[in-house]
């Protein structure tokens, strides 16, 4: 098989079904639960995704240490950088790793604790009314683009099901705790993102 073939063979298995959340959850994706969650408030309708950045330890990917920090079982002497972390009581609802596999840790129906001080349109803490999505990754080095393509599909399956998500809600947590979060960071490429955005619904249309 060609190499490009191949490539696009091995990442197509990655890829999101059509569908796929049910009661909050994604399925066909890795689920961890995590404890960092609150019950949203019925009248918080869900109107914003927000995407950031992680790597733990900073710049090594492909460890199972993000998880660990979302589930509250990061190790402290792990890492010399990790002492800080394991009082932290921090969570997503996905993460995307590097590979484009998805892991789940709350309900989207739930508040997941992502974004911290944080504004959008006016409005104070962002978690009661957002959606947060992990690329890990860093602020300079480029993502893959499995990676980009799960986020582009990730994002059709929430917008379908919580349309108040429209293309101005999507941003990245330095938009909405400008000096005090720098993630998805320049590396984030959002003109390809919104492109493919666009061409997967198109797909599915
Ligand atoms: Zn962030």
């Amino acid at each position: 098989m060609p190499l490009s073939k191949q490539h696009k063979a091995e990442n197509s298995k990655n890829l999101l079904p059509k569908t796929a959340i049910n009661n909050g959850w994604l399925s066909g994706v890795e689920q961890h639960k995590s404890d960092f969650f609150s019950t949203r408030c019925q009248e918080d309708k869900i109107s914003l995704l927000v995407i950031h950045n992680i790597s733990l330890p900073a710049g090594v990917f492909g460890t199972n240490h993000i998880s660990e920090l979302f589930l509250g079982k990061i190790d402290p002497n792990a890492h010399p950088s990790f002492a800080d972390l394991a009082q932290l009581k921090v969570s997503a609802h996905c993460l995307i790793r590097r590979d484009g596999s998805i892991i789940q840790y709350v309900s989207f129906d739930d508040n997941a604790w992502h974004a911290g001080i944080s504004i959008f349109n006016n409005r104070e803490k962002c978690n009661d009314f957002s959606i947060g999505i992990e690329l890990e990754g860093t602020d300079d080095i480029p993502y893959q683009d499995v990676q980009y393509q799960q986020l582009a599909q990730l994002t059709l399956c929430l917008q379908q099901q919580y349309p108040l998500i429209c293309h101005d809600n999507i941003v990245g947590h330095c938009d909405i705790a400008p000096g005090r979060k720098t993630d998805p960071g320049r590396a984030f490429n959002w003109s390809y993102f919104h492109q493919l955005l666009q061409k997967t619904k198109e797909k599915t249309r």
